[in-house]
């Protein structure tokens, strides 16, 4: 079985955790049982103030905090001017992103869970998928490779078709309803 982590920002925090940690959601929208959530020292600063009644001590019960290393803080600055979006994103969001970049080196599958319509970009961008709130858990965005050759869709890790071995490939973005 895979292991899953899904890095939370503030909105996602705010609105959405109570909602993920019910009915176990979570876990049937990425189809594994092994989760680890996590978020950013930032991303907590910015939830004590936010002035909702956010359960605070349940939440750090739930998802670890980790601090962010610089040189991933950089690969999340480059990726968001990539996509000419590095004005755009907050510390906080910076942060995120670079916290979700580390982990895709340790974890099967990485989420970041935002209603940022530019972090997810961002994200997007960088083959992270994500998971959008809006007070109801809507939808997942997915990236998945489109052989230009055959046209057949393919997950983000084969380097080539696994239909015809073609190399050419373009990125399309799924919006998967969630129920
Ligand atoms: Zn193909």
């Amino acid at each position: 079985m895979s292991n899953i982590a899904v890095v939370l920002d503030t909105s996602a925090i705010i609105r959405g955790f109570e909602l993920l940690m019910r009915d176990n959601l979570l876990k049937n929208v990425v189809g594994s049982e092994k989760i680890f959530l996590f978020t950013a020292p930032a991303v907590i600063e910015e939830a004590k103030y936010s002035g909702t009644k956010v359960k605070l001590k349940l939440l750090l019960s739930r998802v670890t905090v980790l601090n962010v290393g610089k040189k991933y803080l950089k690969l999340a600055r480059e990726a968001a001017s990539k996509m000419g979006l590095q004005q755009e994103l907050s510390d906080t969001d910076l942060e995120v992103l670079a916290l979700a970049l580390e982990l895709m080196n340790r974890y099967t599958k990485v989420y970041v869970a935002t209603d940022d319509i530019r972090l997810q970009n961002v994200c997007i961008s960088v083959g992270l998928d994500v998971i959008a709130f809006k007070r109801r858990l809507r939808y997942l965005l997915r990236r998945r490779k489109k052989c230009m050759f055959c046209g057949i869709e393919f997950d983000n890790k084969f380097e080539e078709c696994p239909n015809c071995g073609s190399k050419k490939f373009k990125y399309i973005v799924h919006k998967v309803k969630i129920r």
